[in-house]
């Protein structure tokens, strides 16, 4: 079985139901990254994203 990647945006910023799940790690990450910027105006680096936010599901 594959493992997904997996960015719960509500576990991160109430009100957002924004979910990144992905079986590519490099492609949650990017899609996560642009979203944080975009919609929350933050910017994460790749290793905070995959230390502190991605799940593995
Ligand atoms: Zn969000």
């Amino acid at each position: 079985m594959t493992d997904a990647h997996r960015l719960d945006c509500e576990a991160q910023a109430n009100d957002c139901r924004f979910i990144v799940q992905s079986e590519d790690e490099t492609e949650a990450i990017s899609l996560a990254q642009s979203h944080m910027r975009e919609a929350h105006g933050k910017d994460f680096t790749d290793d905070e994203l995959r230390e502190e936010h991605l799940q593995t599901v």
